[in-house]
């Protein structure tokens, strides 16, 4: 505990007061000037904030000290022991092969059909299903809620009092898929040691190991064959115009996946490629080896080479987080090592559980669940992530399973050779 509250003060006294205020006024006023400058399209009203992002992360890594590059210093305020060479090394393993398996996925002839995702969806089936999910995978409702929200977000003030928010929209996966990531959020949340409530040792180690659960509830195990095998049923009778798409098409349609120009909607293999043009981005505005003004540029070239598409505008294009407004800088990769690590963890779980294909097929989500909490969630805050990292997986990040198994999974789905 003292470990954990050291480093917290450690950071907060290292910066002085006029630079937090500072950022703070930033955060204000950049999120005003960002929402009008992407409604209007207009990169030169939001650059002078984005130079004054870059100029703050830049006298905030200078304070908070490091010894390779300003990125180290920024990046683990979000996730301890990350660096420049921790994310380069995770983003050079997955370029080349990311980019070649979207290009593959792209060029099949056999793409699916999600049109029939798209509907006019009953609200209250679409909430009651959500909570039969949560419910079934071990979300505790009775230490929990699940509202709506526009944006889905976890939040909690206790170990037993932990609230997801989803939304209900004509996309049917919206809700589905999104409750599902924020309870992944939750679990990890909820299943803290009850003696370390409202202590610093309570809750996610960091950003990347957070992500890594709700990717593994909403991708590993919500977007598998034989969760649906269980489920689907279920889903067919809350919502009968299904009735008619067998359970084939309906997974394929909700693993579709092809480069688009948003990353909130990205799918599990192209989301990585867009979180890598935001890091590079970011990589070269700290070092000055990128012009802020040359950002709109840089992004769609990049969009270009990896995803084989090009941002007809910058408000879909390098206008379109909200982050970098608010003098976020650094946190961006942490979505790419949820994605990554959730694999990683997966693997070893596997092994731990044997076929569990067959567990979630029957609907037996609770040794998932504890082989979770007994590595992950019950660990709370006490290791620093990197260590949590060797003693869970005994080694580094690891993209390995990460790749290939996504790589088996869309080969199957779209009949790659
Ligand atoms: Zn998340």
């Amino acid at each position: 505990m003292v470990r954990v509250v050291r480093r917290n003060m450690d950071i907060e006294t290292k910066l002085p007061q006029a630079l937090i205020e500072e950022r703070a006024k930033l955060s204000a006023v950049g999120h005003e000037v960002w929402v009008k400058a992407r409604k209007e399209n207009d990169f030169k009203a939001f650059e002078p904030i984005l130079a004054q992002t870059v100029d703050i992360s830049q006298r905030i890594a200078e304070y908070l000290g490091y010894e390779d590059h300003p990125y180290d210093a920024v990046t683990d305020q979000f996730e301890q022991g990350a660096s420049r060479k921790f994310w380069d090394g995770m983003f050079d393993s997955i370029r080349q092969p990311l980019t070649d398996l979207v290009a593959e996925i792209k060029a099949s002839p056999n793409q699916p059909d999600d049109a029939f995702l798209t509907g006019n969806w009953d609200e209250g089936a679409q909430r009651a299903f959500s909570m039969k999910l949560l419910d079934g995978i071990g979300f505790r409702l009775d230490r929990g809620r699940l509202d709506t929200a526009p944006h889905p977000f976890c939040t909690n003030f206790a170990i037993g009092d932990v609230r997801l928010t989803t939304r209900f929209l004509d996309y049917l996966p919206s809700a589905v898929f999104g409750s599902l990531h924020e309870a992944g959020h939750g679990m990890y949340e909820q299943g803290s040691p009850d003696e370390w409530d409202r202590t610093p040792l309570a809750g996610g180690v960091s950003l990347g190991w957070h992500e890594s659960q709700s990717r593994t509830w909403e991708n590993i195990v919500g977007r598998s064959k034989a969760f649906w095998r269980h489920f689907y049923g279920d889903l067919q009778a809350a919502f009968p115009a299904l009735a008619s798409v067998d359970l084939d098409t309906f997974y394929r349609a909700v693993n579709r996946s092809q480069p688009t120009l948003i990353r909130v909607e990205a799918d599990e293999v192209t989301y990585n490629l867009h979180i890598m043009v935001r890091y590079e981005l970011e990589k070269g505005m700290l070092d000055g080896s990128i012009k802020v003004s040359e950002v709109p540029d840089a992004w769609n070239a990049r969009y270009e080479e990896y995803l084989g598409i090009t941002p007809p505008n910058d408000a879909n294009g390098c206008l379109q987080d909200v982050h970098w407004s608010g003098g976020l800088l650094g946190y961006f990769p942490t979505y790419s090592m949820g994605n990554i690590l959730s694999y990683q963890l997966w693997e070893l779980l596997e092994a731990d559980l044997g076929d569990t294909e067959a567990l979630m097929e029957a609907g037996n989500f609770a040794p998932i669940l504890e082989w979770l909490q007994v590595k992950v969630y019950r660990q709370g805050s006490k290791y620093p992530p990197q260590e949590l990292l060797q003693r869970v997986c005994g080694g580094g990040l690891d993209a390995e399973p990460y790749l290939r198994r996504i790589r088996a999974k869309y080969s199957e789905i779209y009949e790659l050779g």
